[in-house]
């Protein structure tokens, strides 16, 4: 467990992967899925909810794929161990992640609206947008089954936000197979986007492909993709002004006098308020967007 404020924890409860990725190493430094057994994991969350925990995200390499094992045989979704875990008294705010879009499934996705301890984020990489590419990769999906299952996140939960990692220059990756990778953020438009160099991981089959791309190729593809991304980012940051979000104080601001917490989306907000704040939820309006961060000012009571 790893605790980046007392009010806040990283919870490992899956490990390993059956998806074998050509460019990553998990599958075979890390082995098959395995997912914790649920009862371990809900007696750990209570100890923390019991320290001042408010807020569990919960890790996995391959968390959406969970099926935790209980004694009497049966197996337990990750939308049925956040179900459990929504109970525990204080525990406010439920997060996963990373997830692979295959593993998505129907349970998980209707869990984002019954479960109102699940925050409407999702960090469900793609890597790219070109199904050659994706194809090379293994990721066992096309641009537009990924495209259609955020349809279906979204239909069901209109606000939710999204982001993506994404592998630059895989090797193969032509500028047609780029481009496609920019159409697909400019469709999904995710709140945030990580990019990633690809880079050989020796034992991958990745490594073993005889068309790896340039380095300054790479790096050009890599700055473009960064610049559609911050644009996005700072449209959906804007988006937020005259919006009231709930947010969870984590810690003080930047400057004496101010607090500082995540909205549901997972924006960082900064307020004017009192450290006696820090670690509730409290309604705020977001009055401004920074480049990192919103600003927002106190309206609501403390939870
Ligand atoms: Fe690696 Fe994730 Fe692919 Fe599994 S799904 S092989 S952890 S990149």
């Amino acid at each position: 467990t790893m605790r980046p404020t007392p009010y806040q924890a990283y919870l490992r409860i899956q490990i390993g992967c059956d998806k074998f990725c050509t460019y990553c190493v998990v599958p075979a430094t890390r082995g098959p899925e395995q997912s914790r057994p649920p009862a371990h994991i809900v007696q750990e969350a209570r100890v923390l909810a019991d320290q001042g925990v408010r807020e569990i995200t919960l890790l996995g390499q391959n968390v959406n794929a969970f099926h935790g094992p209980e004694e009497n045989g049966n197996s337990v979704s990750l939308a049925g161990l956040t179900a459990r875990l929504a109970e525990i008294p204080g525990l406010l705010r439920l997060r996963y992640m990373t997830s692979h879009p295959n593993d998505m499934l129907d349970d998980l996705i209707d869990a984002h609206v019954s479960q109102p301890a699940l925050m409407p984020f999702l960090h469900l990489p793609v890597q790219s947008g070109s199904d050659h590419i994706l194809q090379a990769m293994n990721r066992k999906h096309t641009a537009q089954q990924y495209l259609d299952l955020i349809e279906r996140i979204r239909s069901v939960r209109p606000d939710i936000a999204l982001s993506s990692d994404f592998i630059v220059g895989f090797p193969g990756e032509t500028e047609e197979d780029f481009q496609a990778t920019l159409d697909l953020i400019k469709k999904v438009n995710f709140a945030s986007s990580y990019f990633f160099k690809y880079s050989i991981r020796p034992g991958t089959p990745g490594a073993e492909m005889d068309n790896q791309v340039p380095e300054e190729i790479k790096s050009e593809r890599l700055q473009r993709l960064q610049e559609l991304a911050d644009g996005q980012r700072y449209a959906y940051n804007a988006d937020s002004v005259g919006k009231v979000m709930p947010v969870l104080f984590e810690k003080k601001g930047r400057y004496p006098g101010q607090i500082a917490g995540k909205t549901p989306y997972l924006q960082p907000v900064q307020v004017d308020g009192p450290d006696s704040m820090i670690g509730c939820v409290a309604d705020v309006l977001i009055t401004e967007t920074r480049t990192n961060s919103l600003m927002g000012s106190l309206v609501g009571e403390k939870a």
